[in-house]
């Protein structure tokens, strides 16, 4: 039987976050996620300033955009009737780079620390997972439930607010996480 103050779940960007954040704290959590891998989904697209700002807050930013579109590359929207066709409208969005020259020239409290990330959730969530890997000795703690019970027994102890003290099968068992 382990005894964790705080259970996150759900292993998407959230609640990947959260863990790194709470880790960040010294605040242990268990985060609890139904698959055995990060998602294969392409979903996400652009990170915006602000989530950019909170992922530098906790260290996370720089090895984000590793995995991330170059930061030369437009952000630009692009309707077209087709790739031989012609463009129909665009919306114009700086690249990284052009957005950090305009955080650098325009000075004035405005602007964000850092500029918006193209990248796929694909590539955000094992960033995000090997950091809470790494950060284990702080108590995040990714772990997959086979046993869909056992996140319903979860549910029902966080609802009526008592100590979450969940006795997890697989608790000890690393190797379902490794991908
Ligand atoms: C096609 C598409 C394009 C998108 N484009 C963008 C974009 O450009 N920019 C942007 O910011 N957002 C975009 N989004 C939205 C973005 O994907 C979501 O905002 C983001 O995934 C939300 O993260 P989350 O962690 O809350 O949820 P999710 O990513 O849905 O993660 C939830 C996790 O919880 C797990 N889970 C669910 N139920 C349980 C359970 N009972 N027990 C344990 N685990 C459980 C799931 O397996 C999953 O891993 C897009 C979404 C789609 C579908």
């Amino acid at each position: 039987m382990k005894s964790v103050p705080v259970l996150i779940a759900g292993g998407g960007p959230v609640g990947m976050t959260l863990a790194n954040v709470l880790a960040h704290f010294g605040i242990r959590s268990m985060l609890v996620e139904k698959n055995a891998t990060t998602t294969r989904h392409p979903k996400m697209d652009i990170t915006n300033s602000r989530s950019m700002e909170l992922f530098r807050r906790f260290g996370l930013s720089e090895a984000l955009r590793n995995v991330a579109v170059r930061e030369d590359h437009p952000f630009d929207v692009s309707w077209i009737t087709s790739l031989a066709g012609y463009e129909l409208h665009r919306f114009r969005y700086l690249a990284p780079s052009e957005f950090r020259k305009q955080i650098r020239i325009k000075n004035d409290g405005t602007q964000p620390l850092e500029p918006p990330m193209r990248v796929s959730q694909v590539e955000i969530e094992p960033v995000l997972k090997k950091s809470i890997d790494a950060r284990g000795g702080t108590g995040a703690r990714r772990r997959t439930l086979h046993d869909p019970l056992s996140i319903d027994r979860a549910r029902s102890a966080a609802a009526l607010g008592r100590c979450l003290a969940l006795s997890i099968a697989d608790w000890n068992d690393d190797r379902s996480e490794r991908r």
